[in-house]
């Protein structure tokens, strides 16, 4: 026997790799024990007050105001006295520092408000670390770009700020979308009124220490928090323009009282996106594609590539890696930096998922879940695949908002669109083939905002985002995204 072959049969061989947990510290950020509203540039002491919790452990983690009618209506006095009383008149260049500074500042703070966003709502912290916060602070920076070019982005238009913005938002990218609302809205010379989602609201106060940190002057930015009749007021309210993100149905009650009052509105809702997958593709690549596009963020997002369309003579051989890959997903502690799938946001939510997963099985579909070990407490769905589903069963046709895929085949490009367009949403879609032409004829024929080829939920500021047909109307992002804040002659 050799020297090596002696060592080689003396070393065990490992049998797996277990990860060991490594937990990102949680006392770098201080999270108070009762938070009012962010009005005039004061904190006001709440009259009615809710607990939020975490939804990894079911812990509270805070009171928070609730809004009442009062609360909200001298929010918005608030924003239209600091958008009368020189915001509106500031040079852009001038916005443009504050913006800047608000950046620079989630740069810096960054890891702390990533781990309270992850705290609060349940995401990975890999995630809020990696895609949340860099993608907000590039907000800013971009937007702080434009605020002293706005007559060079609309050439000979003599864009003007609207006035103040009542601006609603979800729980499933809080910081984000709040990015994605104020940024716009101040770098065209607007005043806002902002409403967290009622489980969701701490990231959103915490912003208001680096608003004050910014010397962002009084008013600019105010911030009311409490459940859907907090945002109901704000959107009767003396607003002159609304900007919401979430639910089609309350994008259409929005819509309906909106009607005929002459105020503006942008409404981003929900989404069923159809993920194609051609015979001709990188292969291991589209199933790295197909998990980042319904398992990121668990799946809470409305651009998730919910429906997978697979060309039929590559089904087993995706539906096997598939499978392997998902096995490889771990579930558990959002603040555990090996954590792929966090927690469900609410137990609301948790519900939701069960109610749509328990109609796909009842409807016929073959239900896969690759074994995993979910914590007791919090509020846990394990990555979940159907097959054999058909285009009608409700699991291809709703909005689940959860870490549930459905697959579908297709045989011809022509079919795919068909299949594809054959929803009442219109937010997002990928295609995966080798072939450039292909993804050219795709993109046209796909009634999507956004199609992303050979990737998937990627997102830049300089990009517009926005749907079709019951996803809604209007652009975020880009200087599309400024629009929506501006009148013109
Ligand atoms: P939602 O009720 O539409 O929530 C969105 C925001 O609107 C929240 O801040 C919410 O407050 C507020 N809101 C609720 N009712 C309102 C009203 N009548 N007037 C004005 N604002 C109101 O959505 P959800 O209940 O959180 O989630 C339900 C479903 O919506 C999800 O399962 C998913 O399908 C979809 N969704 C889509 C997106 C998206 O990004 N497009 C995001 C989230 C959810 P509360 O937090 O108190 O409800
Ligand atoms: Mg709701």
């Amino acid at each position: 026997m050799t020297e090596l072959e002696r060592k080689q049969s003396q070393v065990p061989v490992p049998s797996g790799w277990d990860y060991a947990p490594a937990p990102e510290a949680r006392d770098i950020v201080q999270i108070e024990d009762r938070y009012g509203h962010f009005v005039g540039g004061e904190w006001l002491e709440p009259r009615e007050t809710y607990t939020t919790i975490s939804p990894a452990s079911e812990e509270p983690l805070a009171e928070v105001g609730q809004a009442t009618p009062e609360e909200v209506r001298g929010a918005i006095e608030a924003a239209r006295a600091a958008f009368e009383n020189g915001w509106s008149a500031l040079p852009g260049s001038e916005r443009a520092k504050y913006l800047f500074r608000i950046a620079r500042i989630f740069q810096e703070r960054s890891r702390e408000l990533a781990v309270l966003e992850s705290l609060n709502g349940g995401k990975p912290i890999k995630e809020s670390r990696d895609v949340d916060l860099p993608l907000a602070a590039a907000h800013f920076f971009y937007y702080a770009g434009w605020a002293d070019k706005l007559e060079y982005a609309f050439p000979n238009r003599r864009p003007r700020p609207v006035g103040v913005a009542g601006q609603i938002i979800p729980w499933n990218f809080p910081l984000l979308m709040l990015a994605w609302k104020i940024a716009p809205a101040l770098a065209a010379g607007n005043t806002v009124v902002l409403k967290p989602a009622e489980t969701t609201p701490l990231t959103a106060l915490l912003f208001c220490d680096v608003v004050r940190q910014a010397e962002l002057p009084a008013g600019v930015v105010n911030i009311v928090t409490g459940d859907g009749r907090a945002g109901a007021e704000l959107v009767k309210g003396a607003v002159d323009k609304v900007a919401f993100t979430g639910s089609t149905e309350v994008g259409k009650a929005i819509q309906r009282e909106l009607a005929g009052s002459g105020k503006r509105l942008t409404l981003e809702l929900g989404g069923k996106a159809a993920n194609i997958v051609f015979d001709d593709c990188a292969l291991d690549q589209a199933v790295e594609g197909i998990v980042n596009g319904i398992y990121f963020n668990q799946g809470h997002v409305c651009c998730a590539g919910s429906r997978l369309f697979v060309q039929e003579s590559i089904y087993e051989d995706v539906v096997k890696k598939l499978k392997r890959r998902m096995g490889t997903l771990r579930v558990g502690d959002p603040l555990d930096k090996n954590t792929d799938v966090g927690a469900i946001n609410s137990r609301a939510q948790l519900e939701k998922i069960r109610e749509l997963v328990a109609s796909g099985e009842e409807e016929g579909a073959e239900v896969y879940q690759p074994p995993c070990r979910l914590p007791e407490k919090g509020y846990w769905f394990a990555p979940t695949v159907f097959t054999d589903v058909a285009q009608s069963y409700r699991v291809a046709q709703e909005e689940i908002f959860g870490p549930v895929l459905s697959v579908l085949t297709f045989r011809t490009p022509a079919e795919a669109i068909e299949k594809a367009n054959n929803t009442p949403y219109g937010l997002s879609a990928g295609v995966w083939t080798e072939k450039g032409s292909r993804i050219l004829w795709m993109a046209e024929r796909l009634r999507a905002g956004v199609v992303w080829a050979n990737t998937y939920n990627r997102f830049d500021p300089a990009s517009p985002f926005g749907g079709y047909k019951e996803s809604g109307f209007g652009r975020e992002g880009g200087r599309h995204g400024l629009e929506p804040y501006l009148e013109f002659d």
